[in-house]
């Protein structure tokens, strides 16, 4: 089965064994942080929790209390530049990286040669189960330098036999020259980046069918397992587009969809996920959505446990069509814990928008949300800016009627009366790596 799997008997590895092998890996995680790391030895005393704890199972991790990135900024913050958080002399990193910090200071996180060598192992299963091989040409969309993606999926993909093609986040038109030349057979990229690759296609009235793509990887944000997305990226690329999720400060590339599209895999014989309630912090129902919270039970410099990744996600442990045994999040990352848009007791996710905007042939895929504060009427307000699709033109009642019927699919998408906003075709900011599609000017009551 090797053209299936990269690791046949780890993927498909029975649940009871993986368990197995997850709560002696927890046991001896947690004795190696508590033995050297001071941060951590810190954390658990408060929490009355010392050496010689009896872990055995992967559900003996809930005895341990969560671990927010804010802590860890702050560890780094009083005393610089990696705080204490690590488990081995700083002599020992040979890479570090930073979190992206698009809500706050940067996290450092470290990597020894060991922790390169498993990321770069669980990356290359990753790369594998996308559906990419010996032969392929990869033409790598991520930004390189302290965005961790752009080099673990270089590397990983080298080291697999595949040609890499490093453009990176910025260069279009080297993308086209290089998707149309060389006629590279995968992308990787942002959700974003890829969508924008394809409008730009479209105007240059190149045919997706003149490509040689076969295969999308789209991670960085979320949006691919939106299901209008992925039809908009697989048809305006002429690919299969795959989501894959991942963590500098965890593991990068740890969550990729196989060729059933059910969800993310996670690897399970590296780390362990929990699926908490954002306000109770207790595990939720198996399938119900709560945040992801992660436990790093492979990673040598700076292992991270019960990582609260303020992503949400709803888990299914059933065993995939694609016989991996490994638990995934049906629908990828349906959101972040504070993209959460609350207008007037309404509830929705900016995910919901996407899916509704995409969906509608007339509009051009970019949108913005803007929620504003009617002084007059005390109450909150919300506006979804859209573009016609190219060569759309609309006037007077076609636009009116243009109009409603995009209100009434985000109503049925959200469940909230938005307001439309029609503003011209390429107005709004493409986003080469992570897009902020959301523009609060509520201050200053906030969400
Ligand atoms: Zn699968």
């Amino acid at each position: 089965m090797a053209s299936v799997y990269l690791d046949p008997e780890i993927e498909t590895l029975p649940r009871a064994a993986l368990g197995k092998l997850q709560g002696e890996k927890l046991a001896r995680q947690v004795e190696r942080v508590l033995r050297l790391s001071p941060f951590y030895r810190r954390k658990y005393a408060a929490a009355g929790i010392v050496l010689g704890l009896a872990i055995k199972h992967p559900e003996d991790i809930r005895k341990f209390p969560i671990l927010a990135k804010a802590e860890l900024r702050e560890a780094q913050a009083a005393k610089p530049f990696f705080g204490d958080i690590a488990t081995v002399p700083v002599g020992d990193f040979i890479e570090t990286l930073s979190t992206t910090g698009t809500t706050g200071r940067p996290f450092h996180c470290v990597w020894t040669k060991n922790d390169l060598a498993y990321t770069h192992a669980v990356m290359r299963r990753t790369v594998w189960t996308m559906g990419i091989r010996p032969g392929d040409i990869v033409q790598n969309g991520f930004a390189y330098g302290l965005f961790v993606a752009g080099v673990n999926v270089h590397l990983a993909c080298q080291q697999l036999g595949c040609l890499v093609v490093p453009i990176g986040a910025t260069n279009t038109e080297r993308h086209l020259d290089y998707l149309t030349g060389l006629k590279s057979t995968i992308l990787f990229a942002t959700p974003s980046f890829a969508m924008y690759l394809a409008e730009r296609l479209k105007e240059a009235g190149i045919a997706p069918e003149s490509l040689g793509l076969r295969i999308g990887c789209f991670g960085g944000e979320p949006g691919t397992a939106v299901p209008a997305t992925r039809t908009k990226l697989e048809e305006g690329l002429g690919i299969d587009a795959r989501d894959y999720y991942g963590l500098a400060e965890i593991c990068p590339g740890m969550s990729p969809e196989c060729e059933a599209k059910d969800g993310i895999h996670f690897c399970e014989d590296h780390l362990i996920a929990e699926v908490l309630d954002p306000e109770t912090k207790e595990p939720v129902a198996e399938g119900e959505t709560g945040v992801l919270v992660v436990t790093d039970l492979s990673r040598e410099a700076m292992p991270l446990l019960r990582y609260w990744t303020n992503d949400l996600v709803r888990l299914s442990t059933e065993r995939c069509a694609c016989g991996r045994t490994h638990a995934r999040a049906p629908g990828g990352i349906v959101g972040r814990g504070d993209d959460r848009i609350n207008l007037k007791g309404a509830k929705f996710y900016p995910t919901q928008v996407e899916n509704a905007v995409r969906a509608l042939p007339d509009l051009a895929p970019e949108f913005r949300i803007v929620l504003d504060h009617d002084h007059a009427r005390h109450s909150d307000t919300c506006t979804v800016r859209v573009e016609l699709a190219p060569g759309k033109t609309a006037a007077g009642a076609a636009l009116a009627a243009l109009i409603a019927g995009v209100e009434a699919k985000l109503k049925a998408e959200t469940g909230s009366s938005l307001a439309v906003e029609i503003v011209p075709t390429g107005s709004l900011e493409r986003a080469m790596t992570k897009s902020k599609r959301v523009v609060d000017n509520r201050k200053p009551h906030g969400r």
